[in-house]
């Protein structure tokens, strides 16, 4: 299994403690049930009941959140000084639905007037991924180049679909680091892709400013 990783970008110029780890047994953090959809979650604490989101929201003082990812994007926020944190599960669905927009959205509410970084983490990569006409036309870009896989079918750069969701909505491209390889061909990251239902899942989580 590989390392736990983290973004340079974040540590800096968050100062959050968080983290993209093949593995979720050992790192405490509240998750929310993830449906592919565009909703953001903000629990109450640690011991709140999980609830249907594909984005969790925490602000200072509040508690550690994640999300599980196995070749989905797996995309963590933060607002410059941590006041406020997002931690999102970003696959085609996600995307298409979403809730990039979304988390950014209720991040700039909870910490107004501070700059957003964000960190892309380990995912299924432009290499890798194979896809439908039908997920192309729901989430690619018009700029963003697709390349057709050995099959013929269109290879997707999921993470850079997301990249240019973040550019969109108002990041700096130095407000923005892409962290780890891709996880069907990268080793020790769980992959839904290459292992189906034996694969684990991957954890990025991140945790707010003390209150
Ligand atoms: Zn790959």
């Amino acid at each position: 299994m590989a390392e736990s990783l983290t973004s340079p970008l974040l540590t800096r110029r968050a100062g959050v403690r968080h983290g993209f780890s093949p593995d979720p047994a050992g790192v405490s953090a509240w998750r929310p049930q993830q449906v592919h959809g565009a909703a953001v979650a903000e629990p109450t604490g640690a011991a709140a009941p999980p609830v249907p989101a594909d984005a969790a929201l925490s602000r200072a003082g509040g508690p550690a959140i994640g999300v599980v990812t196995a070749d989905c994007v797996p995309l963590l926020l933060a607002a410059e000084g941590g006041a406020a944190v997002a931690a999102v599960h970003a696959g085609w669905r996600g995307l298409a639905a979403g809730v990039i927009e979304a988390a950014i959205e209720r991040l700039r509410t909870a910490a107004p007037g501070r700059a957003l970084v964000a960190a892309i983490g380990p995912a299924a990569g432009g290499c890798c991924y194979e896809v439908g006409p039908g997920v192309i036309e729901a989430v690619a870009p018009a700029a963003l180049r697709v390349v057709p896989g050995p099959r013929g079918r269109p290879l997707l750069d999921l993470r850079g679909v997301v990249e240019d969701r973040l550019r969109r909505a108002g990041l700096a491209p130095e407000a923005i680091e892409r962290v780890g390889p891709c996880t069907v061909c990268g080793q020790g990251w769980p992959s839904y892709r290459r292992d189906g239902e034996r694969a684990g899942r991957a954890l990025a989580f991140v945790e707010p400013a003390g209150a």
